[in-house]
C-alpha cells in the first residue's frame, strides 16, 4: 500500500525568500506537485495563468467557493486567494507530496481540517526587517504604496509562526535550502507514514525464519 501523499504548507511574509525556497525544493524533487491557487488579483509581468495562479475574477472565485471546489481560502492584501481542492486529492490518493506557498489563514485552515495528520507546515522567517524590506524592494514589481502595505502584512504574517511545525531563518538561502530538504526527508520517513513498512519487515522476518 503506497503512503498518501503529504501536505507541505510553506508560509512567510513576502520577500522572505518563500518562492525561491520552493522553487529549489520542486527542482530537488520533481515528484512534488506544486498547488495552483486560484487568485483574483492581477498577473504580474511574467505570470502564467495556470502555472503562478489560476487567475479568476472575483464571481468566477466566489462560483468556485461556493461549489465546495476549495480547499482553504482567504482574502490576503485586498484579493481573494484559494486552494482548490480537486488537485490536492488526486495528488494524496496516488502518493504524491503537495507543495503549498499559502498565508498563516490557509495554513491554518488546512490544519484544522480533516487533512491534520497529513500537513508539514514551515514557517520562513527574514533574518531582519531591513532585509524584508530590501528584498521586496529589490523585486521591482511593486508600487512604494504595494510594498508599505505588504510591510504592514508581515508583522501580522510573523506573528503566527508559533503555529506551524517548522522555522527556518532564512540568513542564506542555500542553508535554508538544505534545511527544508532535511525536514521534508525525515517527515518522509516518520513511521507512521510508511505501510510499506509492515510488508518489508515480514520479509526480513522471513530471511530470519530460513537461516
Ligand atoms: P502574491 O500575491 O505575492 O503571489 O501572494 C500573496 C500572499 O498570498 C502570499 O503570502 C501567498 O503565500 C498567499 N497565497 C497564495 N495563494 C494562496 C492560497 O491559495 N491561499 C491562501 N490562504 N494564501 C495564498
Amino acid at each position: 500500500m503506497a503512503r498518501r501523499g503529504l501536505l507541505i504548507i510553506l508560509s512567510s511574509p513576502s520577500g522572505a525568500g518563500k518562492s525561491t525556497l520552493a522553487k529549489r525544493l520542486m527542482a530537488w524533487d520533481p515528484t512534488l506537485k506544486f498547488s495552483v491557487s486560484a487568485t483574483t488579483r492581477a498577473p504580474r509581468p511574467g505570470e502564467v495563468d495556470g502555472r503562478e495562479y489560476f487567475f479568476k475574477t472575483k464571481p468566477e472565485f466566489e462560483a468556485m467557493v461556493a461549489a465546495g471546489g476549495m480547499l482553504e481560502h482567504a482574502e490576503v492584501f485586498g484579493n481573494f486567494y484559494g486552494t482548490p481542492k480537486g488537485p490536492v486529492e488526486t495528488a494524496m490518493a496516488e502518493g504524491r507530496d503537495t507543495l503549498f506557498d499559502i498565508d498563516w489563514q490557509g495554513g491554518q485552515q488546512i490544519r484544522r481540517s480533516t487533512l491534520a495528520k497529513d500537513v508539514v507546515s514551515i514557517f520562513i522567517l527574514p533574518p531582519s526587517i531591513a532585509d524584508l524590506e530590501s528584498r521586496l524592494r529589490g523585486r521591482a514589481q511593486d508600487s512604494d504604496e504595494v510594498i508599505a502595505g505588504r510591510m504592514a502584512k508581515s508583522r501580522d504574517e510573523i506573528s503566527h509562526w508559533g503555529e506551524y511545525d517548522y522555522v527556518i531563518i532564512n540568513h542564506d538561502v542555500d542553508t535554508a535550502e538544505a534545511e527544508l530538504k532535511t525536514i521534508l526527508t525525515a517527515e518522509r520517513a516518520r513511521a507512521d507514514r510508511r505501510p510499506g513498512l509492515t510488508e518489508f519487515v515480514r520479509g526480513l522476518n522471513k530471511e530470519f525464519e530460513a537461516r
